[in-house]
């Protein structure tokens, strides 16, 4: 869905796009949420916030539920024959309505905004295809996956007063009406994609469709200055110094 030019640089030649340090505050609150959320599960009832937005739903029990959670050790997946790709990802939560027996998929996210949480960023795309992932991904299982997937969504408060060593959140559920109908087609085009020999034309910002991408800005800069740089060194004799 992102360019394909950076996806087909890490698979075909190991060639990886930098990565931030991990967002340990944002994986706290996962483990306690998720801890929270457990407790109603082992009771099978439901927990305040879901009550509170008027849902049939309990978080869902099952002997799989920490296997399908436990990323990277093991997650939940499906080998999607046509192209032999092995498809995997580690859900939060899901949660059921024991009434039907659907399932709702269901994400945790964190952040700290002085203003109202939605979805309606473009960036926030890459979320909701996130949640319709773990949807298709559960179905390919067997199991019947209802449209809408809840984000629980924590705002960490910055209006207070100090810091005291507690941030205080107000956490909302958002919902998401789900289609995985593009899954298979993304399947086939990232597997064209890698089997090609042929480097791929940069694709568009997804995270903001209206600014360059960082990414290769800074590598083309770089580039153009390392370029600039060699050239009076060549005349010298001492290129290979410099390109060392
Ligand atoms: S535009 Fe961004 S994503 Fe695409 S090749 Fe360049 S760095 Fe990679």
């Amino acid at each position: 869905m992102q360019c394909p030019r950076c996806f087909w640089l890490e698979v075909r030649l190991k060639v990886k796009r930098p990565s931030g340090p991990p967002f340990q505050i944002n994986k706290a609150i996962d483990t306690l949420l998720k801890k929270e959320f457990d407790v109603h599960r082992k009771a099978q009832t439901t927990h305040p916030l879901i009550k509170e937005y008027d849902l049939e739903l309990v978080p869902f029990q099952h002997e799989k539920i920490d296997y399908w959670r436990n990323v990277p050790i093991s997650g939940v997946y499906y080998v999607h024959e046509p192209t032999n790709l092995r498809i995997w990802g580690g859900v939060d939560d899901i949660w059921v309505n024991l009434n039907t027996g659907e399932l709702t998929i269901v994400d945790y996210k964190a952040t700290s905004k002085n203003k109202e949480i939605t979805l309606d960023a473009e960036w926030q795309e890459t979320y909701k295809r996130q949640l319709e992932i773990y949807q298709w991904l559960f179905r390919k299982n067997g199991f019947k996956v209802s449209d809408i997937g809840y984000f629980v969504y924590a705002n960490g408060r910055i209006d207070l007063d100090g810091f005291f060593d507690k941030i205080e959140f107000k956490t909302k559920i958002i919902p998401h009406n789900g289609s995985d109908g593009w899954v298979e087609k993304v399947l086939l085009k990232m597997k064209a994609c890698m089997d090609s020999d042929q480097m791929p034309e940069v694709g568009k910002n997804v995270m903001d469709s209206r600014k360059d991408c960082e990414y290769c800005s800074y590598a083309k800069a770089r580039t153009a200055l390392t370029l600039e740089h060699l050239q009076p060194a060549k005349k010298t004799g001492k290129a290979k110094k410099l390109a060392a």
